[in-house]
This record gives C-alpha cells, structure tokens and sequence, in this order.
C-alpha cells in the first residue's frame, strides 16, 4: 500500500485506543474535565458498568457555545498554547484527545452553558460518522457529557469489556482516586438509578477524617496517622495506616504528584524501606500527596499520564524516606507497646 495520511475517524479511533481502555478510562477523562472546569460538584450516573452509558455533570464554567464543536476535535484544547506551559502543566488535560477519542468510539452528547451565557447548547457526535450537530438545550450553567454504547462501533474492543460489576469496581476506583485528591469537591455516583456513592465536601479535620473513611474505608481511617513534612523544595502530606491482625488496609496505596494520581515505584520503595528499618513486617496503606515545582517533574510520559518522570528522582525518594521514618517514629512511641505488630 502506499502511504496515506489516514482518515480522522480512523486516526481518532486508534488514538483511542491509548486513552480509552474501558469505561473507567472514559469516566476519568469526563471527571477530570469536571475539576479542570473548576467544578465544586459533580455527579455520575452509571448504568450496566458504564457499557451502557456514562453521565457526568459538572456546575464548572461551562463552554461557550463557539466552542463546542472545537472540544470534540482531536488537539484541540483550551488548557495549553506553549510547550512552556506543557513543561509546568497543573490541569489535569493537556493533550485535547479525550472528547475526541471517545466520541469516536460511542455516542456522545455535550451539553454546556458557559458562565457568561444565556442559553445553553448542545453537540451531538456519533462514533463520529457525521459532522457534529449544535443545537440550543437547557442546561445550568456547567457541563453534562453523555457517552452511550461504548465501543459500539468497534466490536472487536466492546468484546474485552468485563461484566458489569468487574467494569463498576473500576469505575469506583477510579472515583476514589479522583476524590481523595479533590476534598473539596462534592462526588456523587448512581449506579442503575440507585445512589452508590457520595463523597462530600471536606473543609476542616473532622470531615476529612469522614471523607477518608468513606473513600478508603473505616477501617484504614481508624488506623490512619498523619503526616507532613516540607522543605524549600519538596512537601509531603497524608496518611499512612498499617495493617494488623484484625484488618488489612494495605490495599488502600494512593500517590499523588500536585494533584495527580500516579503509580510509581519511589515510593513503594521508600515505604517497604521505611517499614523495615522501624522493624515491622506489616505492610502499609497510604494516601499521600506530594508537591513540588512542576518544573521538576515531567508528566508527559504517558497518554493516560499515570506515570511520570522526576528530574531528580534520588532526592525525592530520599526526602519521601525521611518523612515516612519521622512519622513512624512518632505513630510507633505513641503506641501502647503491646498494641504494636
Ligand atoms: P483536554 O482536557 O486535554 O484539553 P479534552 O478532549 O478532554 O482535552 O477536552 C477538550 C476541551 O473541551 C477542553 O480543553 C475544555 O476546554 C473543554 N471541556 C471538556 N470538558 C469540559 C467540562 N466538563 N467543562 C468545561 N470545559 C470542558
Ligand atoms: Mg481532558
């Protein structure tokens, strides 16, 4: 064959292969919109594990209508012009491929209204055949994105979807993961009409310990201790919780890099080293966030932006060791000697 540029759609659906794994790749994508609009509410409805269909409403600052159709097109987005600010990127978006992606693998409505306007409007795009409609709804002022029937026009993905409940215990992570890293933002989830899950807002120490609880579990909040440690460069805060023998809280690991979510080995490592050398053998739950120059980290490793790339990874796992050692250290003399494992 010779060589073709290939056609949008085309382009778009193999794009998504990168992004759209499942229905929680698409809620993750929708949900981060949300908070990168600046909403302080946002509620899912789910129905049959997301296979089915997937709404996210946001109350964020909505999009004008002008640019409704721009937000479906791939590389199109409203949160990066230089490679300057990709290189100190804090929103969760930067790639503009999401909307893109996923309209080209479902059927997808937009609906906004944007804080300075009037009157809200909608886009409509199907597997993205024809062009997208825009035409006047209601809508308060934020974002309601409808994805029906993922994968319908790509049989061969909508077959690796897992049965309901497997693809719901994703999405549910997934929500756990955007939440703990936004306290301050209402989440509620409805699956098959019915409310599963509600996250509210935490402002002060009380209700954080309640979010926690709800998020991670009672058992992890009960046992959770925190932690906080800064200097010029780098701040750590969160909790760790240690299993014992009457819970296992060490499913709960949760690593946050300003705000993002991300698997790194850092800091499993420096958690098992910190666990060893205060003598314990138990393993270790954790929620902790982390913050530094983003200057100082890349997150443009990944399309999905799970992983990401510390220009002095030594340093950081090194200051991580050192708060997790200070915060072991206190938790374990401020223990009852036979209530240590
Ligand atoms: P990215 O988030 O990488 O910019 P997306 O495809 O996810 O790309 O979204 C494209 C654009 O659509 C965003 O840059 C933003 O301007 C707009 N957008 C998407 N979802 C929302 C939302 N919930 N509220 C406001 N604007 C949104
Ligand atoms: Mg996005």
């Amino acid at each position: 064959m010779p060589i073709q540029i290939l056609p949008p759609q085309l382009a778009n659906q193999i794009a998504a292969g990168e992004v759209v794994e499942r229905p929680a790749s698409v809620l993750k994508e929708l949900v981060e919109n949300c908070v990168d609009a600046g909403a302080s509410k946002i509620d899912i409805e789910i129905e049959r594990g997301g296979s089915k269909s997937i709404v996210v409403r946001d109350n964020g600052r909505g999009i004008p209508q002008a640019e409704l159709e721009l937000a479906l097109a791939r590389h199109a987005t409203s949160k990066v012009t230089t490679l300057e600010d990709l290189e100190a990127i804090l929103s969760f978006g930067f790639r503009g491929e999401a909307l893109a992606s996923i309209s080209s693998v479902a059927r997808l409505t937009l609906s906004s209204r944007h804080i300075d306007a009037d009157q809200a409007w909608q886009a409509y795009a199907e597997g993205r055949e024809m062009a997208v409609k825009v035409q006047p709804t209601a809508h308060p002022v934020g974002t309601t994105v409808e994805v029906v029937d993922l994968f319908f026009n790509t049989p061969a993905r909508r077959r690796f979807l897992r049965a309901d409940k497997t693809e719901f215990t994703h999405i549910e992570e997934q929500l756990r993961r955007i939440a703990l890293a936004q306290p301050e933002i209402h989440f509620s989830l409805r699956h098959n009409g019915k409310l599963v899950r509600q996250y509210r807002p935490a402002r002060n120490e009380r209700q954080q310990h309640q979010r926690l609880a709800s998020i991670c579990g009672s058992a992890f909040a009960e046992r959770a201790f925190a932690l906080r440690c800064s200097n010029d460069d780098l701040a750590l805060t969160g909790y760790l919780a240690l299993d014992d023998d009457r819970a296992r809280v060490s499913d709960a690991q949760y690593f946050y890099v300003n705000g993002r979510v991300v698997r790194d080995r850092l800091v499993n490592h420096a958690v098992r080293q910190a666990l060893e050398e205060a003598g314990l053998d138990w393993a270790a739950g954790y929620v902790l966030y982390l913050t530094l120059d983003p200057h100082e980290v890349d997150v443009n490793v990944h399309p999905a932006k799970h992983e990401v790339r510390f220009h002095q990874a030594r340093y950081v796992h090194d200051f991580i060791l050192t708060a997790l050692q200070q915060a072991l250290a206190q938790h374990l003399t401020q223990q009852p000697a036979t209530e240590t494992p």
